[in-house]
């Protein structure tokens, strides 16, 4: 058996997304293989994302000043909002250069099996900014998969009665891909290519 501590810092390192029990071992060894300063360095720089990152209460992306800085940019277009499922993938759309628009998060997608209602997922947020920010268009950008789908489906029905023009980007995406897993160029084609709802 390896060393309580060495064990401890394994089982951490599990907790990742992709991380098996020999990847986690790898980086363990790693971390260990290295001056204490950087083991220092991780270790602060995690707690200081956890402690001055929250979600904004208008949109909810990922940010450290409460509206954010896409909420509060006067240069970007207040008409239009981009709805993705993640926090992540409002950096991978804003990456790509072509969307000047707000956006909004939903946290997740439409899941009834899993007890995942439009109220879970910030669409009365959502209806609430398209009354009250006088929204022309609505771009839907969540996943090409089954849970993505209804709730982009969803999200058009429940919008389109208060005026506003709803649009699902084009998926030049493998179906079942992530938002977060398309290149650059993918993603401004895909939104490039959307086409009403
Ligand atoms: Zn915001």
């Amino acid at each position: 058996m390896p060393p309580q501590p060495l064990q401890n810092l394994i089982e951490e390192l599990c907790r990742f997304p992709g991380v098996g029990p020999k990847t986690a071992q790898r980086m363990a060894f790693f971390i260990l293989s290295r001056p204490r300063q950087e083991a220092v360095s991780l270790a602060r720089a995690l707690i200081e994302a956890k402690d001055k990152l929250k979600f904004c209460t208008c949109c909810g992306s990922l940010t450290e000043i409460d509206p954010c800085a896409y909420c509060t940019d006067a240069r970007r277009d207040h008409q239009t909002i981009c709805v993705v499922q993640e926090p992540r993938d409002v950096f991978a759309m804003d990456r790509t250069g072509q969307y000047r628009g707000l956006y909004q998060v939903l946290h997740g997608a439409l899941s009834p099996l899993d007890g995942i209602g439009p109220e879970e997922l910030r669409i009365p947020d959502l209806v609430k900014r398209i009354s009250e920010q006088q929204v022309k268009e609505l771009i839907i950008a969540t996943n090409p998969n089954v849970e993505g789908e209804a709730t982009a489906a969803y999200i058009a029905r429940l919008c389109k009665p208060l005026g506003v023009k709803v649009t699902r980007i084009a998926f030049g995406l493998p179906v079942g891909g992530d938002l977060e897993y398309a290149d650059d160029l993918t993603l401004s084609r895909a939104l490039e290519g959307r086409q009403e709802m």
